[in-house]
């Protein structure tokens, strides 16, 4: 018990619920323009019950990240619930029980993330969706690895892949999600699940080194 991993983990999710409460409305007025203004609310039910889980119980932050996956999928709810879910169980998978948190290890638990992610919502880059934030940063981190940087300094980078990938969201039409209901009249708005996934990185830059 008390595995250092875990609690760094844990200040990174903790920092993350912070962070979407205290952007919670205005997550939900981006999907009042494209979808049916509920985002940052499911968000904002999803991390408190992740918030009072117990870091303490967890052995690994395997163990811990398949709870947080969990936990997400039964209290999100929506598209969102479903797809952050998968998230973070394909992450809790794909983090070795027994080595340390680098950028080479983070960054193989966020692409294995991120094919759930977008193997469940057969989703793409380019479709207006959370994929448009999480993909840029999983590669600027893979980049990042290879180049031997340290986890802190890839996700500083990371960070910023992801606020640029989040930005372009404005310009294309959604072909997923409920925002792909509107077509042509999606163009103009930026998409809260890429809002949030960049809030999840960014909470991450903040936590995690
Ligand atoms: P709902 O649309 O069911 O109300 P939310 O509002 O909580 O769910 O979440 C909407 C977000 O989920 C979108 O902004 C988008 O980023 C993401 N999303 C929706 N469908 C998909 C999908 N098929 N693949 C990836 N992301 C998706
Ligand atoms: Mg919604
Ligand atoms: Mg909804």
């Amino acid at each position: 018990m008390g595995d250092e991993r875990v609690t760094k983990v844990a200040a990174w999710l903790h920092d993350y619920a912070d962070t979407i409460t205290e952007h919670s409305q205005e997550l939900t007025d981006l999907d009042r323009e494209i979808g049916d203004a509920d985002h940052g609310f499911n968000m904002e039910r999803g991390v408190k019950a992740i918030a009072a889980l117990d870091p303490a119980q967890f052995a690994d932050p395997g163990a811990y990240l398949k709870k947080v996956g969990m936990t997400l999928v039964s209290t999100v709810g929506g598209a969102a619930g479903p797809l952050y879910g998968t998230l973070f169980l394909r992450m809790a998978t794909a983090l070795p029980t027994d080595t340390a948190l680098t950028t080479a290890t983070f960054a193989k638990a966020l692409r294995a993330g991120l094919e759930g992610v977008t193997q469940r919502g057969k989703s793409a880059v380019g479709d207006k969706t959370m994929v448009d934030a999480l993909a840029p940063a999983v590669e600027r981190l893979e980049a990042d690895a290879a180049a031997g940087d340290k986890l802190a300094n890839a996700l500083k980078h990371a960070s910023t892949a992801a606020q640029q990938g989040r930005d372009a969201t404005v310009d294309l039409v959604a072909r997923r999600g409920r925002a792909s209901y509107l077509g042509e009249r999606s163009k103009g708005h930026l998409d809260p699940g890429a809002a949030s996934l960049t809030m999840l990185i960014e909470s991450a830059a903040r936590t995690l080194s």
